[in-house]
């Protein structure tokens, strides 16, 4: 989830099944022999939202919104992490009842897949899946604030299948400091310090997205597993603060982490960037017209859809500059000059942000295989990006929580 919902949402595909056509049939077979055959894994998803209504079927192909089994499919995305995400002001209980509800909500659509989904906890559970054919479902947590300061509780989502937690969303929670708020604990609290032990501990990757640069440095310094970014960018080609400076990703990469590259345009484009915060009155009416178009409040899942629909339309009237998928390129790129193949990796946004022309959904994503082919990367950094990197982090934390375990239980 890349911005608070009811100031701003996400994107959808309007009008773009014509050209997902062409996309999949320009791509050369070569192209496809790879891609296909890799393992390709997103990090970040808010496809959760749309979940928790009844009515929506994750197995038919839809017009809008970017993940659906048919399209996931079509585009080779072989596993998702589904965020499990509410906004940072709900907090208490309230915050714990319905981050639980979404871990429900995604453990049941698995149910009701069996034949194209499973649910995976583990680098080699995917594997696994993949060998099987089936899309794997893993579940992030999106903001600390869902643990209502509780270790217990975040125990308890790792014991329901939870493999990440961005400590932050977009404000700053009890214990750490997120990037788009006002500093208040100089990063990381001592319980905040805690919190990132326990994940070691439990087997659950550190996500820094969306945290503040100091919050980020104290969980380098405390982590004792590598840590990644599940959906964040390069400051250099845009100065979003919950995107990473150079240093940061270079300081990421020497601790084995990887920066899953965001695909939201505000993210992605400083041009983007500066029409909106020029004018933050398209911001407030695009608002306007997502409570317009989404009477209830509470339907998060219109809300992001909507909210894409309603920026394209902005950007067809030229009120937004339009932003084409090659900057994905850009960023990925960009790290990947920085620090190598190994430590960049995928995180969409998917449903929860505004996508860029060409990267509408999932269908399109072997045009990135195809991107980075062209510009000269050998096929194993290409599947490393792809997936591999991401898959590396699982296994290695899973590594450090046995590890940790075995200590715990010789009474070290
Ligand atoms: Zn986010």
């Amino acid at each position: 989830m890349h911005w608070p919902i009811r100031r701003f949402a996400a994107i959808a595909a309007c009008g773009s099944l014509f050209v997902m056509g062409l996309a999949a049939d320009s791509i050369s077979e070569n192209v496809k022999k790879l891609h296909f055959s890799s393992i390709v894994v997103d990090t970040h998803d808010d496809t959760t939202q749309r979940l928790l209504d009844p009515k929506f079927d994750l197995g038919s192909r839809h017009a809008d919104g970017s993940i659906d089994i048919p399209r996931m499919k079509e585009g080779g995305l072989d596993a998702i992490f589904f965020s499990i995400w509410i906004s940072g002001k709900i907090t208490g209980p309230e915050a714990v009842e319905r981050a639980t509800k979404q871990i429900n909500a995604v453990r049941e659509t698995v149910k009701k897949h069996p034949k194209e989904m499973t649910l995976a906890t583990t680098a080699a559970e995917v594997r696994a899946a993949k060998k099987q054919g089936k899309i794997v479902a893993l579940m992030g947590v999106e903001g600390g604030h869902m643990i209502n300061g509780e270790l217990g509780v975040l125990r308890k989502y790792a014991s329901l299948g939870v493999r990440y937690m961005t400590l932050t969303h977009s404000v700053n929670v009890e214990w750490a400091d997120s990037s788009t708020d006002k500093a208040m604990h100089n990063g990381l609290s001592d319980f905040g310090k805690d919190v990132v032990r326990e994940m070691n501990k439990l087997g659950v990757i550190v996500d820094i997205s969306h945290v503040s640069d100091k919050t980020f440095y104290d969980v380098l310094a405390i982590s004792k597993a590598p840590v990644f970014a599940s959906h964040s960018s390069c400051r250099a080609i845009c100065d979003a603060p919950r995107n990473m400076t150079d240093q940061m990703i270079k300081d990421l990469a020497s601790k084995g982490g990887v920066i899953q590259i965001n695909y939201h345009v505000g993210f992605l484009s400083q041009e983007f960037r500066d029409a909106e915060r020029k004018d933050p009155s398209i911001n407030e009416s695009i608002a306007q017209e997502i409570k317009k178009r989404c009477p209830d409040e509470n339907d998060e899942g219109c809300q992001l859809i909507e909210g894409d629909k309603i920026t394209r339309e902005y950007v067809a009237a030229g009120k937004l500059p339009k932003v084409e998928w090659t900057k994905i390129i850009e960023h990925i790129d960009r790290a990947v000059k920085l620090v190598g193949a190994e430590h960049v990796g995928l995180g969409s946004d998917f449903d929860g942000a505004n996508m860029p022309y060409g990267m509408e959904d999932a269908t399109m994503l072997p045009k990135i295989t195809e991107a980075l082919l062209q510009k000269g990367y050998s096929e194993g950094d290409v599947r490393k990006i792809l997936g591999e990197n991401t898959l590396r982090v699982m296994s290695e934390v899973e590594r450090v929580s046995k590890e940790l375990q075995k200590k715990v239980a010789e009474g070290k």
